[in-house]
């Protein structure tokens, strides 16, 4: 997708729920196979190792399923590879004062189609994972089913009632349960279903998100320019993550088609703050509001603590640092500021809200991610991370996820 096909497709298929949460304005679901992996950006770094200190799974461990998520992923360096405005920009970077740039892991698939071997899908979504898995054993997939409630006999999962698009109610039978309906929608089923947990639905973090755009004068650059995608990542005294990439954001960087040349390349520039886990900041249900499948709707509480807003200042200044290094102006209008505060919710990283820990008072599910208490009934999405610290989340959680998996055929052998 080119950059003009993308913002409308996705604000077409997705639901805006900035409505009803008012506290965080910017969020979307995407109810679709594949969820919102289909549009996700790919950048795929790992969380920093400061912040898994307090972590029910060691330093040792992640680095073990990291390896088994970048490979299942695609993850590498190779998407930029070659590229002379790559390697300009991370120069300056590292010259004037950010040693640690690099390039943003990103999930593709960069070999060729050959006869008897196919590698069609570039970018890495969820899809091609259930493609992986198929190729490795058959499954069912029931599409176009909505589940509604888990059910629980005595303390042990007895299966999920799901429901048709037309509303026709369907129970299936299972002694092992695994949601993955995002932050917002596992919390949801599980304190719809009547499942008791203090920590289920709190903890609601994401990433507190400035957004700039930038110049750089074509002249500094030659001719052929390549695609660029860097990051300064999250260290121990840097709570914040500046990613920016080019030209004209480089997923979409128009190779295949006709465009005059620019004096001027924009780049665009994200930055994502840390932000704590706080017990206050959660989602819950609304008693009033039902889905047309009966469902209550969920309602958020959510605000930014002091030390937050300390970061979201630090990380301003630092924006202003690395435009300099880059050589770049910001590229401002009077509705475009240099730099902006995006609304919560705009970052799609929310996470955190059945968090994975030892003690039920503060986490949701166990070391496992199988929820205290109930045996068989596990969640593997964003909402299992134990915190997200400034990386970008969906490559922890692909690994966390990979981890309950083994876990659970582990537990059936
Ligand atoms: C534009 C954009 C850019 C992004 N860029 C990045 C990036 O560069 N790097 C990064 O790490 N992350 C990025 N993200 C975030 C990333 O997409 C999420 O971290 C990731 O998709 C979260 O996975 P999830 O499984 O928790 O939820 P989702 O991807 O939302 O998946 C949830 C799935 O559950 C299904 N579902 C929900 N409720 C039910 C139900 N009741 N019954 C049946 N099915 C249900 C949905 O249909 C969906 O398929 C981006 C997101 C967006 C939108």
């Amino acid at each position: 997708m080119n950059n003009a096909r993308f913002g409308p497709y996705f604000r077409g298929v997705s639901k805006w729920i900035g409505k009803s949460l008012p506290e965080f304005p910017g969020a979307r679901e995407l109810f679709a196979l594949g969820g919102r992996t289909l549009f996700w950006g790919m950048s795929a770094p790992r969380m920093d190792v400061s912040e898994m200190t307090g972590w029910p799974v060691t330093e040792k461990e992640m680095d073990f399923y990291y390896k088994i998520a970048e490979q299942v992923m695609d993850v590498s360096n190779g998407y930029t590879k070659g590229s002379s405005f790559q390697e300009n920009i991370l120069n300056r970077l590292r010259y004037n004062g950010f040693p640690e740039a690099a390039d943003v892991p990103t999930p593709a698939d960069l070999v060729p189609t050959n006869y008897g071997q196919i590698h069609s899908d570039v970018f890495w979504s969820s899809i091609s994972a259930l493609a992986y898995g198929l190729n490795r054993k058959s499954f069912d997939l029931a599409v176009n089913a909505r589940a509604v409630e888990v059910l629980v006999e005595k303390g042990k999962t007895a299966g999920i009632k799901v429901m048709s698009l037309d509303k026709k109610p369907y129970f299936l039978k299972a002694k092992t349960v695994v949601l993955s309906g995002n932050t917002f929608e596992t919390p949801r089923l599980l304190l719809h279903s009547g499942i008791q947990g203090r920590a289920i639905g709190h903890y609601l973090t994401n990433h507190s998100f400035l957004l700039s755009t930038v110049k750089v004068s074509r002249k500094q650059f030659p001719e052929v320019l390549g695609p660029m995608s860097v990051m300064i990542p999250q260290t121990q005294s840097r709570p914040y993550q500046i990613q920016m990439g080019g030209p004209e954001g480089y997923l979409w960087y128009q190779r295949y088609e006709q465009e005059p040349l620019q004096d001027e390349l924009s780049i665009g520039i994200s930055a994502f703050g840390k932000v704590e886990s706080r017990f206050e900041n959660q989602v819950y249900l609304d008693p009033y509001k039902r889905d047309e499948y009966g469902v209550p709707e969920i309602q958020v509480q959510f605000s930014y603590s002091e030390k937050d807003k300390a970061i979201i200042n630090q990380m301003a200044s630092a924006l202003t640092q690395v435009v300099s290094a880059m050589g770049a102006s910001f590229h401002t209008t009077d509705s475009h500021p240099p730099i902006c505060l995006m609304p919560p919710g705009s970052d799609y990283h929310e996470s955190v809200t059945c968090r994975m820990g030892d003690d039920p008072s503060t986490s949701a599910t166990n070391r496992y991610g199988q929820i205290h208490g109930v045996s068989g009934l596990y969640a593997a999405d964003n909402s299992i991370l134990p915190s997200i610290g400034a990386a970008n989340p969906t490559l922890t959680t692909v690994a966390l996820s990979v981890r309950v998996a083994d876990y659970i055929s582990n537990q059936l052998k």
